[in-house]
């Protein structure tokens, strides 16, 4: 294997499990990581939201900054125009990469938990959601629901562009 693959492999695997192993929400570390590839992190009112929303976390980064950084390796990766390396690249699907992380965040869903869920995600922001279900976009790839409140086209927790309605 060529080195700029295994490179490769090994920043995104070290992307992967920093982002999984942050504290809930992120970390002094993460962030650090993040910023080593000029990353932008979520604002502090985008990360309130998120934690406030119904797509609940165990721990770790949101999948969202975990994305960013891919698209930056991918981006750093691109440049080196190793025709071996760009076949690599070209099957790196951040969208289910992003995806399979967000399946080792998510809390355990015991029954309980999912009662206990449906109870706490009865907050203002859902209960405005249930109102208007027509209007609710879900993204394809995580299942988010659009927040009404913010104006944003990419899915906040995920990053997908993919919305669609319920
Ligand atoms: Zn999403």
């Amino acid at each position: 294997m060529n080195s700029n693959i295994t490179e490769f492999n090994s920043e995104t695997d070290k992307a992967f499990q920093t982002a999984w192993h942050s504290a809930k929400g992120g970390d002094d570390n993460w962030y650090g990581f993040l910023k080593s590839y000029e990353a932008v992190p979520l604002t502090i009112e985008e990360k309130e939201m998120l934690l406030n929303s119904e797509m609940k976390i165990a721990k770790g980064a949101f999948p969202i900054e975990l994305r960013r950084v891919y698209e930056k390796i991918v981006e750093k990766h691109s440049a080196k125009n190793d025709a071996e390396l760009n076949n690599i690249l070209a099957s790196f699907n951040i969208e289910s990469k992003v995806k399979e992380y967000y399946q080792k965040i998510k809390p355990f869903s015991g029954m309980n938990d999912i009662f206990s869920n449906a109870s706490t995600t009865m907050n203002k922001y859902s209960e405005g959601l249930q109102k208007e279900k027509h209007h609710t976009f879900k993204c394809k790839n995580c299942g988010a629901p659009r927040l009404e409140e913010m104006q944003y086209d990419n899915c906040l927790f995920c990053g997908s562009v993919l919305f669609e309605t319920k």
